[in-house]
């Protein structure tokens, strides 16, 4: 910081006056400027200057804020009671009541404990007051939250029913900051941190933007010089890149917006250090992440224009999950009102993007002053004024961290946000939804756990029915059962119990959830039971689901049971010839096949065919084919006298003996209740399958026959299909392989 040993002229504060001010209210600034000149003639700053220089610069902040002359005046006077000879009286005298009562309030502020005034006194009175510590640093320590929090309710207790003294507390406050390096080092991080407590929440209460960063980058690169250092060196060192990269984002953002009728003022935003450093903390990331990303800001005429501008940012590069914040619906506690979301840009790098009106940006920078900057006649900034007066003191009556809930929700009603509504959970969070929205749509958003188990809902106290449309404001309470689902009718269109999407699928999915329990249930008792039948043990099911393609066991129960998946597909896998020797714990037949199902009809092959009666061909015998009426081909060897004479040559095919094929001994058990011809059925559809019976036992008991056979067959496949043929015999109960032996 330049030091000087003259002082401002008072031309130079009187150039950067409102313009709106009248040529009284530029002489009251003018008399004020000459009391305070004279009260501090002989006092100067640890920097050298003269004492009024202080003053000059807190006015010219406050003049920034466009404030009325009033608070200029007692900006110059703010320090004369206090450190001179100057007297409330004699204020009173010359600038009457309301300037005295600002410049009360000031003093009076100065006073509360640990609010610091972090003026630069050469004077022995400025030595005195370094004496004046907090009393013990380490007594303090572990109440310093309360302590900060006691203090911010007691500024702006102090500041009483004039929030202007807080304006002119802020402006003293911004220019000890920026003139903090004539301080000594351990005075410098206490009034930095105080800094940080007190007067930078309170700027930020007062939605004064423009104070708040500057104040926190100056207090921080006193509480943190090494942090700060680094953080602003990384950004000297790529702010030339950045800004060329933000030129062509704002070509590129201009042209969209044009083409869509957009009116659009675009700027890059500036970035603190303070505000970056805290997003690398809350968000634990480094540097690179945290200022990789790109911010720009969209000033646009009116409210609709921000989400037609938000709308086309989002048609037109990716938005990031969750980087979406609509403060234009719900405003910051302190009535900040902005459209925030971030896009993965063409470059695949993140964008952060703020959409506001002229009225919000005004609001966003100066808070609560921004009052002042309007024309005459607004009702609207009145009203905000009034508004947020209002908020102020109800904080002030129950601490800072109290709202006043009924009022904000009140903020909330709204016409212009006509396709959604902003629905309040019971603890206060707002909520937006589709208009049309039900209280199983609010559940769902909620917590799919809560939705599934929706069972009523109260709207503001209320029991309503669950197809009641719920209104911006409405506060909801979702009634819940310990345990179930969802019901179906949720899903029927014509109920109108769901409107949105998100809902609907959340419910689609725990029914098809559902449906999949049961379905695998389902198949893997079917499977069970058949395998049970066949006689197959330790079966590796991730083996077998492997082999037919599923990633899981599960995934083939539920196709099992929804019957994408056959069992006899999942049989047939075991029949593969590296399954069978596994599968048979037994050795092949000593004899192989003799049995006839190895015919192969030469060009007709898989055609019906059946051994000749009249000449029994057997294995090996020279044979041929005859083409019956109806019954498919009947084998006849070819030495048989009735192919030898029969007429019809052309119904005769040439056959073959197909390769010989392993048979394996299977003892099977069939139970049934005992009935005529039960025993014949049964071999002659084994003798259709072509299987060889090697051994029959029957035994009737209290008219329930037991069967036990030794069958031959080829391979499982075979051994299920003629285990479920028997069991669909008349009378049979079951048919399963049993234990060999
Ligand atoms: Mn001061």
């Amino acid at each position: 910081m330049k030091s000087t040993n003259t002082a401002i002229p008072l031309e130079k504060l009187l150039e950067q006056l409102p313009d709106i001010y009248s040529v009284a209210d530029r002489e009251l600034v003018q008399h004020a400027y000459r009391v305070a000149e004279e009260a501090h003639r002989e006092q100067k700053r640890l920097s050298g200057e003269p004492y009024i220089n202080h003053c000059v610069s807190v006015a010219s902040i406050l003049a920034e804020l466009k404030v009325p002359p009033e608070v200029i005046a007692a900006g110059l006077l703010h320090d004369t009671v206090e450190d001179t000879s100057v007297t409330l009286t004699d204020i009173r005298r010359d600038f009457g009541d309301a300037i005295t009562a600002l410049v009360d309030g000031v003093t009076k502020l100065t006073h509360l404990p640990h609010v610091s005034r972090g003026d630069q006194h050469a004077d022995s009175d400025a030595v005195k007051q370094e004496d004046e510590e907090p009393p013990s640093a380490p007594a303090l320590l572990g109440r310093k939250d309360e302590i900060v929090a006691e203090t911010l309710r007691k500024t702006f207790l102090a500041m009483g029913k004039d929030v202007r003294v807080m304006f002119i507390k802020l402006a003293d406050r911004l220019h000890n900051m920026r003139t903090l390096s004539h301080m000594p080092e351990h005075k410098r991080k206490r009034i930095a941190q105080e800094t940080l407590d007190i007067f930078s929440p309170v700027a930020n209460r007062l939605g004064i933007w423009q104070i708040k960063w500057e104040l926190e980058d100056l207090a921080f690169r006193n509480v943190n010089p090494v942090e700060y250092k680094k953080i602003a060196e990384l950004l000297t060192e790529k702010r030339p890149d950045r800004e060329s990269q933000l030129e062509v984002i704002k070509e590129n953002l201009i042209k969209l917006l044009e083409q869509n009728n957009i009116k659009a003022e675009i700027s890059g935003r500036p970035k603190h250090i303070y505000s970056i450093f805290k997003k690398m903390q809350k968000k634990d990331k480094p540097f690179d992440m945290v200022w990789d990303v790109r911010a720009v800001r969209l000033i646009v005429p009116d409210v609709p224009s921000c989400y037609a501008a938000l709308g086309l940012i989002h048609t037109s590069w990716r938005p990031i999950k969750d980087e979406f914040d609509d403060y234009i619906a719900a405003p910051k506690d302190n009535y900040y009102q902005s459209l925030h979301t971030a896009v993965i840009y063409k470059d695949k790098r993140p964008l952060e993007v703020q959409i506001r009106t002229h009225e919000m940006h005004l609001n966003a920078e100066f808070g609560i002053a921004a009052h002042w900057r309007y024309k005459e006649g607004s009702k609207q900034a009145d009203k905000n004024y009034e508004q947020q007066i209002n908020s102020l003191r109800s904080m002030m009556e129950w601490g800072p961290d109290v709202r006043d809930a009924t009022e904000f929700v009140e903020s909330m009603h709204t016409d212009v946000f006509q396709d959604h509504v902003y629905i309040f959970t019971p603890r206060g969070d707002a909520i937006d939804l589709p208009s049309g929205a039900t209280p199983i749509d609010f559940a769902y958003h909620v917590h799919t756990d809560i939705g599934h188990r929706c069972r009523g809902a109260r709207i503001n106290g209320k029991l309503v029915p669950l197809d009641q449309a719920l209104n911006t404001g409405d506060q909801v309470e979702i009634l819940t059962a310990k345990r179930g689902g969802p019901s179906l009718d949720w899903l029927n269109p014509n109920l109108g119990l769901v409107k949105t999407q998100r809902a609907r699928s959340k419910i689609k999915v725990w029914f098809k959830k559902q449906e999949d329990e049961q379905n695998l249930a389902q198949g893997r008792s079917g499977l069970e039971k058949e395998l049970q039948r066949l006689g197959l043990k330790d079966i590796n099911f991730e083996k077998l689901a492997h082999d037919l393609n599923y990633k899981t066991p599960d995934e083939m129960f539920i196709e099992l049971g929804n019957g994408d998946l056959s069992f006899s597909k999942i049989i047939r896998q075991f029949s593969q010839p590296e399954e069978s020797p596994d599968i048979f714990e037994v050795n092949p037949s000593s004899t192989p096949a003799t049995s006839t199902n190895s015919i192969e009809v030469v060009g007709l092959k898989g055609m019906l065919s059946a051994m000749a009666r009249c000449c029994n061909p057997t294995a090996g015998d020279q044979v041929v084919g005859f083409i019956t009426r109806g019954r498919g081909v009947t084998i006849h060897r070819q030495d048989c006298p009735n192919i030898l004479q029969t007429k019809e040559r052309e119904r005769l095919l040439q056959v073959g003996w197909g390769h010989v094929e392993r048979t394996y001994p299977v003892p099977v058990k069939i139970k049934a209740y005992d009935r005529q011809g039960l025993v014949s059925d049964i071999s002659n559809l084994l003798s259709d399958e072509n299987i060889n019976i090697a051994d029959v036992k029957v035994n009737v008991n209290r008219s329930i026959a037991d069967l036990r056979l030794i069958i031959e067959v080829k391979d499982i496949t075979q051994l299920s299909r003629i285990l479920t043929r028997i069991e669909n015999l008349p009378n049979v109960m079951e048919a399963h392989r049993s234990s060999p032996g």
